[in-house]
C-alpha cells in the first residue's frame, strides 16, 4: 500500500531557491517516491535560527517507502547539498524534514512523527493550506494553527 507524506524544506544559505528546485527534483527521482506536488515557494524570517531569511516550500507525495527509510532518502539529499550541523538551529543549506505520514504518531530516537514543532512554524502552515488544507493536527486545524503563528513574518514568492 502506497502512503502519503508531507515534506517541509527550507534553506537559507547559498543559493538558497535552486537548492529547493534541485532538491525537490531529487526526490521526485527517487524510486520509492510516486509523485510529488510541490507548494509555491515563501520566504520567512528565521524562527529560532540564524542568518538570511529562509525560502520554504512543503511537497506532498506518495511513497512506497516506509517512514525511516524516507527519512534516509530526506538526510541524503540534505547530505547532498553540504548539509553540515555545527549547532542547534544553525543556518542550513537544507533543511528536509517528515512533517506527516499517514497521520501515525511515532517517537523514536531518530524520528518523531508527526513533526514535533510543524503546528507552530508559519513555514509550515502557510505552504500547508495551499497543499493540505483539511489536514487536522493534534493541536487543532491548519487554518487555526495559522493564525497562532501570524506573529512570525512570511511572504510569497513571485515565480
Ligand atoms: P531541525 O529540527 O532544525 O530540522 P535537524 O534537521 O538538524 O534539525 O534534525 C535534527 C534531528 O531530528 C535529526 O537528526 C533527525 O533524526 C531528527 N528528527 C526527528 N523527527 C524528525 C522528523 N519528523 N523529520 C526530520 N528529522 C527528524
Ligand atoms: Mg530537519
Amino acid at each position: 500500500m502506497n502512503a502519503h507524506a508531507l515534506i517541509g524544506i527550507g534553506a537559507n544559505l547559498g543559493a538558497a531557491h535552486q537548492t529547493l528546485v534541485d532538491a525537490l527534483a531529487e526526490l521526485k527521482s527517487n524510486a520509492g517516491v510516486l509523485s510529488l506536488e510541490s507548494s509555491r515557494f515563501y520566504a520567512s524570517d528565521p524562527v529560532d535560527a540564524q542568518g538570511p531569511v529562509f525560502i520554504n516550500a512543503v511537497a506532498r507525495i506518495e511513497t512506497t517507502l516506509a517512514p525511516i527509510y524516507l527519512l534516509d532518502v530526506l538526510q541524503a539529499i540534505e547530505q547532498q547539498h553540504g548539509r553540515v550541523r555545527p549547532y542547534r538551529n544553525a543556518p542550513r543549506t537544507l533543511d528536509l524534514d517528515l512533517l506527516w505520514y499517514d497521520g501515525i504518531e511515532i517517537t523514536t530516537p531518530r524520528l518523531i512523527l508527526p513533526h514535533p514543532r510543524m503546528h507552530q512554524r508559519a513555514f509550515v502552515l502557510e505552504p500547508l493550506k495551499e497543499l493540505a488544507p483539511d489536514l487536522k493536527l493534534k493541536q487543532g486545524s491548519i487554518e487555526a494553527l495559522g493564525k497562532t503563528c501570524s506573529d512570525q513574518k512570511i511572504w510569497l514568492l513571485r515565480d
